[in-house]
């Protein structure tokens, strides 16, 4: 097992191009999430550089030979160089994000590594492709041009669970737009955040087209109410989206949050529970990133007539998962982010026993990982979907296997969330898969997987969000429609 590096310890931040300096001491110290030891630290962004951040971010944009105005194959050069960079740092990007918020290594180097490399390739290549203007007729004679402009200044926050990967699906489409974005990380996971901004600045990227200020809430707070920011992009949790949708609202801001869930993986009669054959794919569907991922099927609906068995399934799974350092290569399942996050699974956990919820497996802490922030992997049998573990999202590796009785009620059961964001259902019969999946409240599902594609929309229904990440539209979430008649 190698440590990421030595201590990380930033003392500038990325602002119109250059590394500036901060306009306050404040600094924000990283732990590592299985060592609970400090790795490193960062700036704190006050409000003057956030303000500066801004500035650059409208200077860019409004620029009148600058990146918006650029043909959209030189931006996708640009874009291409970025991903060039970004890869020269991946393995260094993923083991920063892997020893701060506990993802296992295996896990980051493909995803935390290698996704937002992908995406901003994708993007460049749509760019590539892409028509921003259409001449048709009149109704009355003439003609009507409709252009897709840039929508200006993006305000781009991102939580700590996938802070690569979700910064990426924002700063990659609003780039490819010809946008300006202020990117905003969580204070959990900044460190790989110097990543970015050495990659933005060693493809460069023109001064001001990607900033960075790490902060906290009241930094992201302070930003998306901004008066030169033209588009608020989210990724966190529903408190905060609630929150950020209030003042957007007011403001007639855009805004695309995509927010917390309680998704529901939907175990038919008819499934092939052998873990051989399933195994790794349930595992991607209920417990990828220790739980820590927004989209997880945490609640189980299995059939009565095959309750115990799948219980059974879902014990066998757990007793196979390698617990442990998140930067060995050999963990399947890594820490919670925080001492404060671990706390609050457990009390969740505490809350599933409290309920009369039956502990299968797992419920404490595993033994000899006394440093970090471990919970065990823990299975809950006989949960009924109105239990607090069934009803809030945990965010952490606690499953809730609740019975039902036929395909109707598991879809009633699947719908009785406040959430719809992922999900999936398992069975022998792919066409009576899909026939539950498309009665399932969600932004997305899987028959027989669960795995996120950039080539598709990604996103939330109902307390789960507003808006669509991914997919060939994305850059059009960046644009706003202009119309000339003639
Ligand atoms: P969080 O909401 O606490 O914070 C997310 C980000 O928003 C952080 O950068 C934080 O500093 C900032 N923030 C918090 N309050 C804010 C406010 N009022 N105004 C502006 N910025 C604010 O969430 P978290 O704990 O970092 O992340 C976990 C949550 O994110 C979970 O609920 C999870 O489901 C959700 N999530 C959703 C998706 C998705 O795509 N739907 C993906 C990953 C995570």
């Amino acid at each position: 097992m190698t440590r990421a590096a030595e201590a990380v310890h930033v003392s500038s931040l990325f602002i119109d191009g250059t590394w500036a300096t901060p306009s306050t001491t404040d600094r924000i110290e990283v732990l590592s999430a299985s060592a609970g030891a400090p790795i490193g630290s960062v700036p704190h962004a006050g409000r003057a550089d956030v303000d500066a951040a801004v500035a650059a971010a409208r200077r860019a944009f409004d620029d009148p030979t600058g990146w918006r105005t650029w043909e959209p194959a030189e931006r996708a050069d640009a874009l291409d160089r970025l991903a060039a960079e970004m890869t020269a740092r991946a393995e260094q990007t993923a083991a920063r994000v892997s020893e701060q918020n506990g993802m296992p290594i295996s896990t980051a180097g493909q995803l935390e590594g290698g996704f937002p490399i992908a995406t901003v390739s994708y993007y460049a290549a749509l760019l590539r492709e892409s028509i921003t203007e259409e001449t048709n007729p009149h109704m009355l004679g003439g003609t009507s041009t409709t252009r897709k402009e840039p929508i200006g200044v993006v305000a781009a926050i991102a939580p700590w669970n996938f802070p690569q990967c979700l910064a990426a699906f924002k700063y990659a489409p609003a780039l490819a737009a010809g946008c300006t974005v202020v990117l905003k990380p969580s204070p959990e996971t900044v460190l790989d955040s110097e990543l970015l901004a050495q990659a933005a600045e060693a493809a460069g990227l023109p001064a001001g087209v990607l900033n960075i200020v790490p902060g906290g809430r009241d930094t992201g707070a302070y930003l998306v109410q901004h008066p030169d920011v033209n588009k608020v992009a989210f990724t966190g949790s529903t408190g905060a989206g609630r929150a950020i949708a209030e003042v957007c609202g007011r403001l007639l801001r855009p805004v695309t949050l995509e927010l917390g869930g309680k998704s529901a993986a939907i175990v038919l009669d008819d499934a092939d529970l052998d873990l051989t054959v399933i195994g790794e794919k349930l595992f991607g569907a209920t417990m990828l990133n220790n739980g820590q991922t927004c989209f997880l099927g945490t609640r189980i609906l299995a059939p009565r007539s095959r309750y115990d068995e799948v219980v059974g399934a879902f014990e066998a799974l757990v007793g196979t998962l390698v617990v442990g350092d998140a930067l060995d290569p050999a963990t399947t399942l890594g820490p919670m982010v925080s001492a404060q996050h671990r706390d609050r699974v457990e009390g969740y956990i505490a809350s599933g026993k409290q309920q009369g919820a039956r502990l299968v497996t797992g419920g404490g802490r595993p033994a000899g990982l006394d440093n970090g922030w471990f919970v065990e992997p823990t299975v809950f049998a006989d949960v009924d979907n109105s239990f607090t573990i069934a009803r809030e999202e945990i965010f952490g590796p606690v499953l809730s296997i609740i019975p039902f009785d036929d395909d109707a009620d598991a879809i009633r059961i699947a719908n009785d969330s406040p959430y719809g964001l992922g999900g999936s259902v398992w069975t022998t019969d792919e066409d009576r898969g899909m026939n539950v999946a498309r009665q399932i409240q969600t932004g997305t599902i899987g028959v027989n997987t669960y795995l996120i594609d950039m080539f598709a929309p990604f996103g939330g229904v109902k307390d789960s969000g507003l808006g669509r990440e991914l997919g060939p539209n994305a850059i059009s979430t960046y644009q706003n429609i202009k119309t000339i008649f003639r």
